[in-house]
């Protein structure tokens, strides 16, 4: 690996190589700081000192090799050949147009990937890493980059480690460092100190930046930031913005070779005719097949290409979808499957407990949101009794201790810090009167076992008021449930009756609402610590249900109707109980008259899978590597799918799922490395809007194809007509260049700006392998393309009998090409509405305009004396135009109808296929 000199290091900074042979103490007392942290005023300080925690990026590619990458293209080296051939038959004014588009083209090019990369530099600017650190005792979310040594980090499952660290306290902590080590096993954790020669991939009590954190919990307090830390100094650089090759980019990469074999051998043949047949001169020959080279290439049309998908990113960002990887916002259009998580997604994640069940009574909470304002009431009305209200009291209790969030009122709003689920608990202990620094005091919390997806409980251990230990659980019914074996009654301890409570778990849970199990187990063990195997061994104490309600988001709903009537399943897999998720399903609209759970799952033989996974929508309780398991069986019967996660182990199922989508706002970074989109709001309508979105630049950048393929097609086939019959050329290689690269360019970038059209979302998915052009629109093309040669022809011929003027009719002919142009893009702006429609005017702005431009364009190439001269050019009389117009005019009706007849078939083909369906 590349070793560059350890940077700069602040004056009197303390050595802190060794911090792995060292105690957290000697640390603290080396870096100042403590186990509350930093003050917010040492931290500013110190982040003058030591600079800000950010790795370097590499050196900016020079402007001029960025500007002389953009040579590297074949249609480029067809125009320098035909450039240099020009300049050797000495057409001078031929070479120089032709050099001057190479020029403007490799321009175009380098501004557009400049700005497609500064928007994705933005993009990636917003989704920068951020860690939790603990200040001054208390906690914050904090940008990575202001980290500072000394500050003291929370580490959990799915974070990217932020800095370096030497560990002060661990709970199961397991970190991946194949970056740093290349060692591909997650390496386990702890905290006592380590011999000084340690090699680094063996220093189990630091965690290093940039590694990623697999489960368990951490404190660790920063020992080196930015270029200090281990990766800083061995140059790793991070990550590098890049514009890979989309898949659409390569199909025109292919395009582009076929018509660069076809132009070279109808050149190749035009050539051999006219000097055998027509016996034409050489240099006449060479201007001829220029002629034809320059005119088939669509010189333009891979800047608007990356012009399409750079503002589709851009729009994207604005409405809350972070592109991570390029090719996937074409992939989005092709999308016919939606995999997506429940809580938070498709719900609101406002989360308020309703209900409370105990041994012999059920209870209902009054009050709204996040307030601790309401009470717990009897079922039946009545005040609770004296044992009734202890009953509460301990599922309460269990509430606020075995909790990690917690409420604050913020300008009259009720804020939340942590987990909803944790904070409507937390709400619902404020509500019987509880308060929660008193409890924090009167029972101290010595350790706990973290909320993990796949264990499904959150447990800690208490010192209780009188002296003895009590473990606090909560977690999925369920899974606690199995694990009870008496239950607190009014009287105290009795045996379970699980028939009761899976009763009341059914009740609560057929409702919609997302039910958690609280639990207690006296603790007879001295040790402070906690481990899985004391929750394994049962023995617990079932105390209560408590019913959260989390209401599915109405934009959700409206969402996943857009989506059926656009043809996209949509699957809800969530690790919730399969009653709360067929209830908030049917709410959602989804089919739910079955729910296959996680457990079921694994027991389906891998052949069923596929079929199983085509015929339910719901799948609860389920692991990560049960969603693996559906993208690959769904991805075998050749679905296009999009799939939503935000945990660690989520991540093999957002590499392979086509579009791994994560959570910006509950996701981890694990999660959001992973995936090819990140939703800045966690909103299933997000994804059906990216998915709309990408249907748009899809359709967008087909317009341009289908827009711009003509005019190639008329150009070229004007010459090769010409030189067969041996006419006079009707437009020469210079003035070709002029239409393909001002007014071509100018038009078609309007469509790039095009609004999605009317049944975006009432069509069903593009299929993956169709290609750009389906057999209709090559149609479109042969067709516009043969009436635009005949048109431009017929023009020239005329010009040319009335006034036996070359230089007159060849103006004749350009700007009958370009005024056709710009009739076919008034009806190219949509591939299927129509234009007598007033919807079609809205959003027509961009398009008009650039017909005006082109209109100010083709005046001044028409009639500035220099330009006459430089493109042989006589001035054309105002009955001129009126000609051009009402010759060229008819291509917008021909169109329409065209358009009309596609529709008339597709209704056709609708009502089949609707009749079929009932036939079924
Ligand atoms: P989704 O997968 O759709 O986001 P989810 O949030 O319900 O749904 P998980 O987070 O895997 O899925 O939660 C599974 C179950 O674990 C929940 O139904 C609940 O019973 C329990 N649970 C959730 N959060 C906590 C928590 N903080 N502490 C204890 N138990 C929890």
């Amino acid at each position: 690996m590349n070793r560059q000199p350890t940077p700069e290091l602040p004056p009197h900074a303390p050595d802190l190589h060794h911090a792995h042979a060292q105690t957290p103490a000697q640390l603290f007392a080396l870096l100042t700081s403590g186990e509350a942290g930093l003050s917010a005023g040492e931290a500013q300080r110190r982040r003058i000192l030591w600079g800000e925690n950010h790795l370097p990026t590499s050196a900016p590619t020079p402007a001029w090799l960025r500007w002389t990458r953009q040579l590297h293209n074949l249609f480029i080296y067809v125009l320098l050949t035909s450039a240099l051939i020009s300049a050797f038959i000495q057409h001078w004014v031929d070479a120089g147009v032709i050099l001057a588009v190479v020029i403007i083209n490799a321009t175009i090019g380098f501004v557009q990937e400049g700005k497609a990369e500064a928007a994705l530099r933005s993009i990636l600017r917003l989704s920068k890493s951020q860690c939790l650190v603990l200040r001054g005792g208390k906690t914050f979310t904090l940008d990575s980059q202001l980290l500072v040594p000394g500050d003291v980090v929370l580490l959990q499952a799915g974070d990217r480690v932020p800095a370096d660290m030497r560990l002060i306290y661990c709970k199961e902590l397991r970190c991946d460092e194949a970056m740093l080590t290349g060692e591909s096993q997650a390496a386990d954790k702890f905290v006592a100190v380590i011999p000084v020669e340690t090699t680094l991939a063996e220093r189990a009590n630091m965690a290093y930046m940039g590694t990623m954190v697999t489960a368990g919990t951490a404190h660790g307090l920063v020992t080196q930031t930015g270029n200090h830390t281990q990766i800083g100094m061995i140059n790793q650089l991070v990550q590098q913005v890049s514009l890979p090759d989309t898949p659409l980019q390569r199909q025109l990469a292919q395009l582009a070779r076929q018509l660069t074999a076809v132009i070279l051998l109808a050149t190749a043949a035009t050539m051999a005719f006219g000097m055998f047949v027509r016996d034409y001169t050489l240099a006449a020959m060479f201007q001829g097949a220029i002629g034809i080279a320059v005119a088939a290439i669509p010189e333009g049309l891979p800047a608007i290409v990356t012009i399409s998908l750079a503002l589709g990113v851009e729009r994207m960002a604005r409405k809350h979808a972070l592109v991570r990887r390029l090719p996937a916002v074409e992939v989005l259009g092709a999308v016919d499957v939606i995999c997506s998580d429940k809580t938070g997604t498709l719900t609101a994640n406002a989360m308020t407990a309703r209900l409370l069940v105990t041994s012999n009574a059920r209870y209902s909470i009054s009050g709204e949101g996040y307030e601790p304002a309401g009470d717990i009431q009897h079922h039946h009305g009545r005040l609770p009794t004296d044992d009734e209200l202890t009953q509460v009291t301990t599922a309460c209790n269990i509430a606020l201790s075995c909790n990690d969030a917690n409420v604050t009122e913020e300008d009259g709003d009720w804020v939340i810090h942590g987990d909803p689920t944790e904070a409507a608990l937390h709400v619902l202990a404020l509500k019987h009167g509880l308060d929660a620094a008193d409890h924090a005091r009167a029972r101290p919390r010595l350790d706990t076992l973290p909320f993990e997806t796949e264990k499904r409980y959150m447990a800690s251990l208490h010192q209780t008021p009188d002296g003895t230990r009590e473990m606090a659980i909560k977690g999925a019914p369920d899974q606690l449930l199995r694990l009870c074996h008496q239950q607190w009654g009014p009287q105290g301890l009795e045996p379970i009756n699980k028939a009761y409570w899976e009763t009341e778990l059914q009740h609560l849970a057929s409702q919609g609402m997302r039910v958690l199990a609280l639990a207690n187990k006296p603790v007879t063990d001295t040790a402070p610590r906690l481990h899985h195997d004391q929750v394994a061994a049962g023995e617990l104490v079932m105390v209560a249900l408590v019913g959260i309600s989390d209401p599915p988001r109405a934009e959700a709903i409206a969402a996943i109707a857009q989506c059926q009537q656009a043809g996209i399943r949509v699957l809800m897999i969530t690790g919730d109980n399969p009653l709360t998720a067929a209830a908030i399903g049917r709410e959602l609209g989804l089919k739910a008259d079955r729910v296959v759970t996680g457990a079921e799952l694994d027991q389906v033989p891998p052949q069923a899978l596929p079929a199983l996974a085509e015929n339910v929508s719901i799948f609860a309780r389920t692991s990560p590597a049960n969603k693996l398991q559906l993208v690959q069986a769904l991805q075998s019967r050749h679905h296009t799918l999009a799939m939503t996660g935000d945990g660690v182990n989520d991540a093999p199922a957002l590499r392979q799922a086509d579009i791994g989508v994560a959570m910006g706002l509950k996701g981890t970074d694990a999660a959001r490395d992973a995936a090819a989109f990140v939703l800045t709001d966690d909103n299933f309508a997000t994804i059906v809007g990216a998915v709309a979105e990408g249907r748009t630049i899809y359709d967008n950048i087909v317009k341009s194809i289908v827009f711009i393929l003509p005019t190639s097609l008329a150009e070229a086939s004007v010459i090769l007509l010409a030189i067969l019959f041996g006419w006079l050329l009707p437009i020469t290689p210079a003035q070709i260049l002029w239409v393909n690269m001002i007014t071509a360019v100018t038009l078609t970038l309007a469509l790039a700006f095009e609004r999605p059209e009317a049944n975006l979302m009432q069509r069903p998915p593009r299929p993956r392998q169709q290609g750009f052009l389906t057999s209709r629109l090559l149609y479109r093309v042969l067709l516009v393309g043969g009436i635009g040669a005949a048109t431009i022809f017929m023009l020239f011929r005329w010009q040319l009998q009335h006034t036996d003027n070359i230089d007159l009719a060849r103006c004749m002919a350009v700007n009958a090409l370009v005024c056709f142009e710009a009739f076919y893009l008034l009806a190219a702006r949509s591939l299927h509405d129509a234009i007598w429609h007033k919807r079609y005017w809205s959003g027509s702005a961009p398009a008009l305009l650039s017909i005006a431009l082109v209109a100010i364009m083709q005046l001044i190439f028409t009639y500035w004396p220099l330009s006459q001269q430089l493109f042989s050019l006589a001035p054309l009389a105002a009955s001129d135009w009126l000609i051009l117009m009402l010759a060229t005019s008819p291509i917008l009706l021909l169109v329409e109808l065209e358009k009309a007849l596609a529709r008339r078939i597709q209704t056709h083909r609708n009502t089949e296929q609707a009749i079929a369906h009932v036939n079924l």
